[in-house]
């Protein structure tokens, strides 16, 4: 628990070795995190993230990080929430996964992420924070790398949320 942190505020203002990107599969840019990292980062993301060919949902893809104080971004897809019988909790669960499989193997130390899918893509945000502490808190029990992982909320509300369900997980 203690490699487990909560921060407020901008994903693109962390200086970590990777910060976590909510993408769409085209992996060319959009609203949202997205943008916003985009924005941050520089065209030369734009220019990678163009050669990958896109990202299919619940998989991720390592970048540079350009003029983003974070080393490198992390482009994951979420599902886009229907009804919960769609296998949105299995693929919400496989971005946190994949992402810090891809962290480890390029022995990333400190990782950050956002509330993935629970912004344009409408996934419930109490359910996406429980898949999301799950899945990290079940990686970081396995696994050496990252040593650092935090949850990056942005607005006092989703904070609150992973604070609380954070210490009713501990
Ligand atoms: P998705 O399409 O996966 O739902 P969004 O970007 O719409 O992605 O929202 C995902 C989460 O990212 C939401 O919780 C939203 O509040 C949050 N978010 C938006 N901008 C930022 C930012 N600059 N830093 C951190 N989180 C952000």
């Amino acid at each position: 628990m203690s490699r487990l942190s909560i921060v407020e505020g901008d994903i693109t203002c962390l200086q970590v070795d990777a910060i976590v990107n909510a993408a769409n599969s085209s992996l060319l840019g959009g609203g949202g995190v997205d943008g916003a990292i985009h924005r941050a980062a520089g065209p030369g993301l734009l220019a990678e993230c163009s050669r990958l060919g896109g990202c299919p949902t619940g998989e991720a893809r390592l970048t540079g990080g350009y003029s983003l104080p974070a080393r490198h971004v992390i482009h994951t897809v979420g599902p886009v929430y229907k009804d919960g019988q769609s296998c949105e909790p299995e693929l919400l669960r496989s971005c946190y996964r994949e992402s810090l499989r891809l962290a480890s193997e390029a022995g990333l130390e400190t990782v950050a992420f956002p509330c993935i899918s629970t912004g344009v893509y409408g996934y419930p945000k109490s359910a996406a924070c429980r898949e999301a502490i799950t899945t990290v808190t079940e990686w970081l029990s396995a696994h050496d790398l990252p040593r650092s992982i935090i949850f990056c909320c942005y607005g006092s509300d989703d904070a609150e949320l992973y604070r609380m369900q954070l210490t009713s997980f501990a």
